[in-house]
């Protein structure tokens, strides 16, 4: 294989393109180079349209792009090289717009689909299946306790989830039976058709339906999974759940989805955590909050209280002479860790007072007494004019 050219100078453009530049570079390009357009030298010209439709398709791709930056044609994912994912010309996945640059050619959606092996306007299958793959990914929720968003916790769960098949190792054959090249394809996945279009001559890849593109042919299949070379299981897990964790915030596990393809790595679980109301307490951020009843009499000549903590620890507070209901106080660094730093938040109560409802005779005097000391209605508040 010739050596590759740069993506960027392939398209033209400088490497800070926005992505607006490098679909007018690659329309215009992909315009000139159509083999439709160029019956004169077809050969050089497809070659040219191959090689800016790989050049667009792995820059177009933001996450595909950052690869091809930082590592160029030998990036871990195979980039360029013949043997790489990409390889053979490579599969092209156009936007929707993409072809408004062809309008001159009408519809040529189904001539590139033929064209390029059904590789427009979508992932190919056929090529998807033939590199490594990451396996899928998982979605669970879990619900725990505040106090345990609080303190942090341990906890295992059963999940669901493929698993390599241990009687073959995973490769789908019965033990002690060997796995054999397809002679279809000759293990490459793919076969190529010569098809009449109005293009003329065509050549076509289509997956090889006698491996179903894998290149290789099981002739006994393992009986614990059926060929698969993976099973269901239902592994338990230890999920690691941070002090100060929010609700619907996510906890990653990598690499406990579900087994990637071809020796791809397995897929990530995410964990969606919710968190059970609690009876005394709330939470703001890494504040927690909560109310504390206290008596008029507390109220009116101060007290030192006990307060609850939702580590189950109790905090002395001493409240002063004259506190109104409704009234909030802080006690520092008893709220909620933050998951990412130090920084540990405040605890705030407020204090409602209790107006007695019941009254043995002994107290119903005691207040009477007060009364007389004390009974005229306090006056009304005037308002400033500010409110
Ligand atoms: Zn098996
Ligand atoms: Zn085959």
């Amino acid at each position: 294989m010739a050596e590759k050219r740069d993506y960027y100078e392939v398209l033209g453009v400088n490497k800070n393109a926005t992505d607006e530049e490098l679909k007018k570079a690659y329309r215009k390009l992909a315009k000139k180079y159509h083999p439709d357009a160029n019956p004169d030298n077809k050969k050089e010209a497809e070659a040219k349209f191959k090689e800016v439709n790989e050049a667009y398709e792995n820059l177009s791709d933001p996450q595909k792009r950052k690869m091809y930056d930082q590592f160029g044609h030998d990036g871990p994912q195979g980039f360029g090289g013949a043997g790489g994912p990409f390889g053979q010309g490579g599969y092209y996945s156009y936007t929707s717009s993409g072809f408004d640059g062809f309008g001159d050619f009408g519809d040529l959606g189904d001539i590139f689909s033929s064209f390029f092996g059904g590789g427009f306007g979508g992932r190919s299958s056929s090529r998807q299946s033939r590199g490594p793959r990451k396996g899928a990914d998982l979605n669970l929720n879990m619900e725990i306790s505040f106090e345990e968003a609080f303190l942090g916790v341990e906890k295992e769960i059963v999940i669901n989830r493929n698993e390599k098949c241990n009687v073959c190792n995973g490769t789908g054959a019965k033990p002690g039976t060997s796995v054999t090249k397809c002679t279809v394809c000759n293990g490459t996945g793919q076969v190529r058709q010569v098809q009449n279009t109005i293009l003329g001559q065509v050549q076509t890849t289509k997956t090889c339906s006698n491996c179903h593109g894998t290149g290789e042919v099981i002739k006994e299949v393992c009986e614990n999974c059926k060929g698969k070379g993976y099973v269901r299981k239902q592994p338990k897990i230890k999920v690691k759940i941070p002090a100060g964790i929010d609700n619907n915030q996510t906890v990653v596990l990598r690499e406990e989805g579900e087994p990637g393809e071809k020796g791809g790595p397995k897929g990530d679980l995410y964990i969606t955590i919710r968190i059970r109301k609690n009876n005394i307490f709330t939470r703001n951020g890494s504040t927690v909050l909560c109310d504390i009843p206290i008596t008029i009499t507390q109220a009116t000549l101060g007290a030192e209280l006990e307060i609850p903590m939702v580590d189950g620890t109790k905090e002395k507070y001493k409240i002063p002479e004259g506190t109104q209901t409704g009234t909030k106080f802080t006690i520092r660094n008893k709220g909620f860790k933050s998951v990412n730093s130090n920084i540990q938040g405040n605890f705030v109560f407020t204090v409602i007072v209790q107006t007695p409802k019941k009254l043995s005779k002994e107290q119903r005097d005691l207040l009477l007494e007060l009364a007389k000391t004390m009974n005229e209605q306090p006056p009304v508040k005037k308002k400033g004019i500010f409110g």
